[in-house]
């Protein structure tokens, strides 16, 4: 899923999605439009979808992960979490009911239940108590969710548990009696190492139902992303592909490209001369070099619209590969040649 932080995924018209990446989904932060432009002004406007203009699926995280990450602003109760607006400083509490009401608000096909998202590393104690309030704002969140959504909406808890196997266990075990339509991993990438997430995936995919998707929130590099599908993973998002992108960062099949470097100065060739994709098809590494030192917009378009090519392309041909039972092939086959 591309990352649409702000009701925008950076750099990208919500045209170029549909048309040069088919993105099916792409992911919308609920803490982020919560502060800006706010609520009210979202419903009024007709929703999330309406507002930005997206026909397709929106997946919004709980604002719990943002709220986690404000270190300083931040109060965690049994009630919920409140916190101060990075933009004014005006104090906020998120509950698990109220983080349902604003992803209802703001018409997310996917929501997720609040969850408390630890730093790592973490003593196996506050994890263990960490859990048992993700576990408890679990059922309040989705409990209110049963109550209030119309069926149009799906709504995934998320399994915690920091990098404790037991804790892992336990937390996917208990959010089981949700019968939720999907699950959802959280509290990877925040600093572990990456063979670190990769375990606690592994150790967790096998508990969740195999007949609804599981989502890995916030992972991961291009070579990574059929390591998780190989554990059973379905979904995943991350900024890496258009943050990286907008820092001169190229995916390509052949690895990186660092488009700043005096190697590419005259360099005729395209990006990646395999990519299909429009920046591929149109432009050499001399001329997005040269935007990229001059500071010009194009440049953070042509390479989003790149970078989002590579990692959607690299999903569509894994579930190419598992429709046709080759899965296991292509898995070898990338061992052998995706690079970083
Ligand atoms: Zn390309």
């Amino acid at each position: 899923m591309p990352v649409g932080t702000q009701g925008t995924v950076k750099a990208m018209l919500p045209r170029d999605l549909l048309n040069d990446l088919d993105a099916k989904i792409i992911l919308g932060n609920t803490y982020h439009l919560f502060l800006r432009p706010g609520l009210e002004t979202v419903r009024n406007l007709g929703g999330l979808h309406k507002f930005m203009n997206w026909p397709r699926a929106i997946l919004t995280d709980s604002g719990g992960f943002q709220v986690f990450s404000l270190d300083t602003l931040r109060k965690v109760t049994d009630e919920g979490v409140l916190f101060r607006s990075h933009l004014n400083g005006d104090q906020h509490l998120f509950t698990p009911e109220s983080t349902i009401d604003v992803q209802l608000a703001l018409g997310s096909d996917i929501m997720t239940v609040l969850d408390e998202c630890l730093a790592y590393p973490a003593s196996h104690e506050a994890a263990r108590v960490s859990t048992e309030r993700t576990l408890r704002w679990a059922r309040a969140g989705y409990g209110h969710y049963r109550r209030s959504a119309d069926g149009q909406h799906a709504c995934f808890p998320i399994v915690q548990g920091s990098m404790f196997p037991d804790l892992r266990r336990h937390c996917a075990q208990e959010l089981l009696s949700l019968e939720a339509q999907g699950y959802a991993i959280g509290g990877l990438s925040v600093g572990e190492p990456r063979a670190l997430s990769l375990e606690m995936t592994e150790i967790t995919t096998p508990l969740l139902p195999v007949d609804r998707p599981r989502y890995v929130m916030g992972v991961g590099m291009p070579e990574e992303l059929p390591q998780y599908v190989a554990r059973g993973v379905d979904m995943m998002d991350c900024v890496l592909p258009s943050r990286n992108a907008r820092n001169g960062y190229l995916f390509t099949s052949q690895g990186r490209v660092i488009i700043k470097q005096s190697q590419y100065k005259d360099d005729p060739e395209p990006v990646d001369e395999t990519c299909p994709c429009y920046a591929c098809r149109n432009f050499s590494r001399a001329y997005l070099r040269h935007l990229f030192l001059a500071g010009e917009m194009t440049f953070s378009i042509l390479a989003t619209l790149h970078n989002l090519y590579r990692y959607l392309d690299i999903m569509r041909r894994m579930r190419e590969a598992i429709l046709v039972g080759e899965f296991p092939a292509f898995l070898r086959a990338q061992r052998g040649t995706m690079v970083s």
